[in-house]
């Protein structure tokens, strides 16, 4: 699958010179050691660096290596050079913009989720409750009278297999009878999510 605008590139994000003999002229030489950072990018946002590609070349003769070639002497160079590289943290901002997308919906679910622990504790008539019933299907019940613990439902004699379709159920009947429901029981349903939300009209 060929997604545009996601791709890899590379990025030289480190060199320095060792002073040796060129394994290729055999010159006592400058051999340039050049690290090169792959990262992945979506959108032209870079999204986490991937591999390194480590390259050596000799400014007499001009000849490139790749690391899995280097000789013990351009290896101890390299190793000297990398200590002072760090992956740059740029590198990582797609992964970073994911991690405070994810957090802003966690707060925004535990926002939710307190608010309706306050309405199931304070119920009020006309309170819509949208509810889980086995099956992946929904309904609403709608409070009719709160007696103490007690919150007396009307339920809808309809439901949907669509979560989106619940709100098109008010317009539908509710039972003429409303039912019982301890106030302990309906926090229970919401830790469970069987009770998936709840408006209170304005
Ligand atoms: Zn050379």
């Amino acid at each position: 699958m060929i997604v545009f605008g996601v791709g890899s590139t590379r990025k030289e994000i480190g060199r320095g010179k060792i002073r040796t003999t060129c394994i290729k002229c055999q010159e006592p030489t400058n051999i340039n050691i050049f690290i090169i950072q792959r990262y992945a990018h979506a959108y032209w946002i870079p999204f986490f660096p991937s591999g390194k590609k480590i390259i050596s070349e000799c400014t007499n003769c001009e000849h490139l290596l790749e690391k899995k070639n280097f000789p013990e002497k351009y290896l101890n160079g390299y190793k000297e050079i990398k200590s002072g590289i760090r992956t740059p943290i740029w590198m990582y901002t797609g992964l970073g913009i994911i991690g405070l997308i994810l957090i802003a919906i966690f707060a925004s679910r535990e926002q939710k989720y307190s608010e309706n622990t306050e309405l199931i504790l304070s119920p009020q008539k006309g309170d819509i409750y949208e509810v889980r019933l086995p099956d992946e299907q929904y309904t609403i019940y709608k409070v009719d009278k709160v007696e103490g613990n007690t919150v007396y439902f009307f339920e809808n004699e309809y439901m949907t297999d669509r979560l989106s379709g619940v709100e098109e159920l008010s317009q539908k009947p509710f039972t003429t009878e409303s039912y019982p429901v301890m106030k302990t029981d309906l926090k229970v349903m919401l830790e469970n999510h069987e009770i998936m939300d709840i408006e209170r009209p304005e």
